[in-house]
């Protein structure tokens, strides 16, 4: 594995100067202590001559245009085009974690790493009119100080900064966030010490504490919890769930339960069989949480936002597709006046279409099968002049269906999640200059960045994405036993 990535560093913050040489990191609640040359846990932040470094700065994948909803994000302005920010490294472990090839930096490789500054990031969403930078993907958390000054100038330049995570990260450092970031969409696993510790290798507790400071700090927070296959989808757990957030949040805090796939250590398992999902999502609106949502799961009843006071639909979503048609400017409902817990509903321009191409360009089709229901398209553009990529969703008949235009300066390179909108949709097109570099990779479900291109290798199934792990695999009914939880379903089916 080539990490020349690492072969430049700067200062970091949060930094202990000790005795002797070692430093301690104050930025997760791992609080590492290293001595020279070494380490943290997350193998991005180390000590360099007695000082705290940061080895990922600027250091990340490929930028994506995505749409909020990808980040579990359904009460801030339905339908944004956001632009997706995903570094190297984590402060966790998750034996499932779907983002592996990017969050543990041993298996990072040079080629996945593009270097940007801040100005760049947010010139780029200026340019392609996007409103929302989304720090997302492995975690933001590790990229403290390039979050921090991007987006401090994000905001600035009026942009608006989503940071999605699983927040095992101390006060301080969310102190540092409190002043740019607008949005939380926080993962928690589940309301349990021993999974924290068995399975991400961290601790629950600052987890929470972290989450309870930025709601009280009146941000826009939004909980997802990843419901594993007869490890956390049980009643039981959606329970503790929605317990804890009523205790200590608000019932109008949006919940997202979830559906797992097999992926890095916990690939002997299924995926979380939808009707589980789905008793989740009634046990916690019994409960009397307001906005339960299920993710990665092609379902609009558990999708569409309706209205508590008078059962209008407010927002329609299909997949990661969202149109509002029932709420007002200040999200409320239209018809009874009821608020329906929108932080702001903001409306998306009209993307600039054509009907017919030019006969010149170059067309690539793909078909979305099984579970694959989104697309990353990846495009350089080498020329001296700007040149633009068409793409449309296609509908399996002759019907003629416009083309949208994303445009690229001269040496550009950009990447744009394309994903199912539509019911009858069985695929996309995108048209290109035939000199524009590019390559398709497929993506299993919202919160996976993908790495192999379609071009290169193509998954056998659409249930574990590639690469495949290749080190040992956990036996799902040793984490079982190891956590006391429920026992493996009799009849386990991929719903
Ligand atoms: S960010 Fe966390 S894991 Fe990384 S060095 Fe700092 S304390 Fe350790």
């Amino acid at each position: 594995m080539d990490t020349n990535w690492r072969s430049d560093f700067r200062r970091a913050r949060l930094e202990e100067v000790l005795e002797d040489g070692r430093v301690r990191c104050h930025l997760s609640p791992r609080n590492c202590t290293m001595k020279d040359g070494q380490l943290g846990f997350c193998k991005v932040r180390g000590n360099r001559d007695g000082r705290l470094v940061t080895y990922n700065y600027g250091k990340g994948v490929h930028v994506t245009e995505e749409v909020i909803e990808t980040e579990a994000v359904f009460h801030f302005s339905p339908g944004s085009r956001i632009l997706s920010l995903g570094n190297i490294g984590c402060m966790f472990n998750c034996s499932y974690c779907q983002n592996w090839k990017t969050s543990q930096a041993r298996y990072v490789d040079d080629r996945d790493v593009y270097r940007y500054t801040p100005e760049e990031i947010v010139d780029k969403a200026v340019r392609h009119g996007i409103r929302v930078l989304s720090w997302t993907y492995n975690d933001p958390v590790v990229w403290h100080e390039f979050v921090r000054d991007t987006s401090r100038l994000a905001r600035q330049a009026g942009l608006k900064n989503l940071y999605k995570s699983a927040f095992y990260i101390s006060e301080e450092a969310v102190d540092e966030l409190l002043p740019s970031i607008d949005i939380f969409s926080i993962s928690l696993k589940a309301i349990d010490e021993e999974y924290y510790r068995r399975i991400t290798t961290g601790r629950m507790q600052p987890v929470l504490d972290a989450t309870k400071k930025v709601y009280r700090a009146n941000k826009h927070v939004e909980i997802s919890m990843l419901m594993i296959t007869d490890i956390s989808d049980s009643e039981e757990d959606a329970r503790k769930m929605a317990g804890w957030m009523l205790d200590n949040l608000g019932p109008e805090v949006p919940l997202h339960f979830v559906r797992f796939h097999p992926d890095y250590k916990m690939r002997d398992t299924v995926r979380t069989p939808v009707d589980r999902l789905r008793r989740a999502r009634e046990v916690a609106l019994d409960m009397g949480m307001q906005h339960v949502y299920l993710g990665n799961v092609l379902d609009p009843e558990a999708q569409n936002t309706t209205c508590r006071g008078c059962e209008e639909i407010l927002v329609e979503r299909f997949g990661l597709a969202a149109r509002v048609v029932g709420l007002t400017p200040q999200g409320h409902c239209r018809r009874c006046g009821n608020d329906a817990h929108f932080a702001e509903v903001f409306h998306e321009s009209e993307a600039a279409t054509v009907d017919q191409l030019q006969q010149s360009l170059v067309v690539r089709s793909f078909d979305w099968h099984g579970d694959i229901a989104s697309l990353h398209v990846q495009v350089r553009n080498p020329t001296d002049s700007p040149q633009s990529i068409y793409h449309r969703w296609r509908n399996g008949t002759e019907k003629s269906i416009p083309w949208r235009i994303v445009t690229l300066n001269p040496n550009e390179s950009y990447r744009i999640l394309l994903s199912k909108s539509q019911i009858g949709e069985v695929g996309r097109d995108v048209a290109l200059h035939p000199l524009l570099e590019s390559n398709l990779h497929e993506v299993f479900d919202r919160a996976h960045f993908p790495t192999v291109s379609v071009d290169s290798e193509r998954a056998e199934t659409d249930i574990s994405p590639l690469p495949l792990y290749p080190g040992r695999q956990l036996a799902p009914e040793k984490l079982q036993k190891k956590l006391h939880v429920i026992p493996p379903a009799q009849t386990v089916k991929a719903g």
